[in-house]
């Protein structure tokens, strides 16, 4: 039985590892525009121009790439406490600790993949020091000129062993629901879409084609525009960061796209913020078959090789 949809309020931050962590910082700061916050020992807190919370993103140096952990925010002390259970009575391993990047009491779990998952309610909202307030009180942080200033984290595609088991682990102890998905002639599942809100989609899985647990296909991070990507696109070409494919426009989601590698070797999404919103409380998932995937994206781009050999941290 699916969770109620609402205790979690969001997807908050991630924290992503990188061998290369002065190359990762200065891509994050100076092509996408994010804010350095501070530093802990081998990791470095950043944040987007637009969240209320601290911190959007941790990069820890560590000897390979992938993604340690996802963050979500409960709606309340209550609902947090809910899914709690609801993790404990699914059989899932988890346990209290102190919070990090300015967050309370979390409590640590992962999906049945393996993948870290922190759940808290408590949060620092962030208070911009005098060279970075913004003139709008409605604003947290002044838009950084510098790089194209993406203005939120956006989404989280993992790589799975089974797409099936880990968004039902989604939906049924989180209450995340999904939007849209890729069924192979086979019958097999091979990719969802899920969402916690009425963006359509925060929470996505792939299939691990090596079978393998645990990996990350990418994070996904939002501009105001799409002219913001193409802008990026030159930046990075200017600056030797690898473009994997686009700007195109997919055809899930319709979501406008670029993805490059940054200097770990995780790859980075750039997604327009138009993002379809999902309003409707019975929205049937809408399923894509293989010979449409065989069309190519939304304009006819096909599908590039690397997207399904390419995954964080690399195997042997
Ligand atoms: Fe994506």
């Amino acid at each position: 039985m699916r969770a109620p949809m609402g205790d979690i309020a969001h997807l908050a931050h991630v924290e992503l590892l990188t061998p290369e962590l002065d190359k990762s910082v200065w891509f994050f700061t100076q092509i996408l525009g994010l804010t350095e916050t501070g530093r802990e020992g081998d990791s470095v807190y950043l944040r987007t121009f637009d969240d209320y919370e601290r911190t959007s993103l941790i990069l820890t140096g560590h000897e390979t790439s992938g993604l340690r952990r996802m963050a979500l925010r409960a709606s309340s002390q209550e609902a947090l406490e809910a899914r709690v259970k609801a993790v404990q009575e699914s059989g899932r391993p988890g346990s209290w600790t102190d919070g990090v990047a300015g967050t309370g009491p979390t409590y640590l779990t992962s999906d049945p993949d393996g993948h870290d998952i922190a759940l808290y309610y408590e949060t620092e909202w962030y208070v911009a020091p005098d060279e970075l307030k913004p003139g709008l009180k409605n604003q947290p942080q002044a838009k950084p000129n510098r790089g194209i200033g993406v203005r939120r984290l956006d989404h989280v595609n993992y790589l799975a062993h089974d797409v099936v088991q880990n968004t039902t682990f989604m939906e049924e102890v989180l209450g995340a629901r999904p939007t849209e998905q890729i069924q192979l002639d086979t019958g097999e599942i091979s990719g969802r879409w899920t969402t916690f809100t009425h963006k359509s989609y925060d929470v996505v899985y792939s299939a691990d084609w090596t079978g393998s647990s645990g990996r990350l296909h990418h994070i996904a991070f939002a501009p105001d525009s799409r002219d913001d990507i193409l802008r990026c696109a030159d930046l990075c070409v200017d600056n030797g960061v690898f473009i994997e494919t686009g700007p195109h426009k997919h055809a899930i989601q319709q979501t406008f796209f670029l993805y490059v590698y940054e200097p770990g070797g995780n790859r980075i999404e750039l997604c327009n913020p138009l993002t379809r919103l999902v309003l409707a409380p019975d929205w049937p998932v809408v399923t894509w078959t293989e010979a449409e995937r065989a069309k190519g994206q939304a304009w006819g781009l096909k599908t590039i090789e690397s997207f399904h050999t390419h995954g964080t941290p690399p195997l042997d």
